[in-house]
């Protein structure tokens, strides 16, 4: 395992700050290395909280946990970040990867098993949290389904039962709960509809923070009232995936002859930074660093 660095914290830090202080931490997943400097440089300028987010199939084509570890705490180092960072395994449905994850230097790791019957979901992400826990580690999982491509699972929306959602947290003493309530990975057609009666009791009866996946496109309203109703954790991919194509197709529209690639990658690193800023101030959690 690599030496953490001080500001690398587990989640649970990060999130029972946020729900105490009603407001959520923004999970941006990244798809380059430059993804790294750009989301940590936001959080800094914004004196925010943040969670970085590897999803697991994109583990190998950025070099593997060790070198996905390192090159965050290296990065921390190197641009004086003074802000809390969690390191975090998105959407892993294997327990051997939640592992090497822990043993690389992640700070929280997501064990997926929604697609488990709730037996089988509770079995494996009581496992990963029993590893987890020895090393400080934070564990998310999931029940019900979040609509869309769910990391290579194309599925329609299934709403998590609130009964099953206090199973799995009693049963495995998990640091926060994906529970899908009509949230969907990618573009929304027409506006989402989240499920808020459900959320509401969910969060009364776990007293968990609740993870909202999907969350690029939900409009700010509701965002605020998933905030409201025990939402710590936010996650991002989608938005910031548009943005950094947008940007870099409009610029090689401009510069028909270019082959210079900084500029063309910069460009692309400017526009994740400006979303991820933007996302920051909307979940209330620009200067609550301290
Ligand atoms: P979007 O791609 O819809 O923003 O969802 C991100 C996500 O939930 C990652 O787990």
């Amino acid at each position: 395992m690599i030496t953490k660095t001080k500001n690398l914290v587990p989640l649970n830090q990060i999130l029972n700050d946020a729900l105490a202080g009603k407001y959520a931490v923004g999970h941006f997943n990244i798809n380059s290395f430059q993804w790294i400097e750009a989301i940590l440089e936001a959080a800094e300028e914004e004196q925010s909280p943040v969670i970085i987010a590897s999803s697991d199939r994109l583990v190998d084509y950025l070099g593997g946990f060790r070198l996905i570890a390192s090159v965050v705490n290296q990065m921390i180092e190197e641009k004086n970040i003074t802000v809390p960072v969690a390191l975090h395994l998105d959407h892993s449905n294997c327990v051997e990867r939640c592992i090497a994850a822990i043993d690389a230097g992640y700070t929280s790791v997501m064990i997926d098993g929604s697609h488990y019957p709730l037996e089988k979901n509770i079995q494996v992400t009581k496992e990963v949290v029993d590893y987890a826990k020895r090393y400080g580690v934070s564990v998310e999982a999931e029940v019900g389904t979040v609509g869309g491509n769910e990391d290579g699972m194309i599925a329609g929306i299934i709403y998590a039962d609130p009964l099953d959602c206090l199973r799995l947290v009693g049963e495995t003493g998990i640091d926060a709960l994906a529970a899908a309530l009509g949230s969907v990975h990618g573009p929304y057609q027409g506006e989402p509809k989240l499920g808020f009666k459900e959320m509401k009791e969910i969060f009364e009866k776990t007293k968990v923070p609740l993870v909202l996946h999907g969350a690029s496109g939900i409009p700010t309203y509701q965002i605020e009232k998933a905030i409201e109703l025990g939402h710590a954790k936010i996650n991002i991919n989608t938005e910031c995936l548009q943005a950094w194509t947008k940007a870099v197709r409009k610029f090689l529209n401009n510069n028909k002859d270019t082959y210079d690639v900084k500029s063309i990658l910069l460009t692309g690193k400017a526009a994740v930074k400006q979303i991820v800023k933007e996302k920051m101030r909307e979940f209330k959690s620009s200067n609550k660093a301290g």
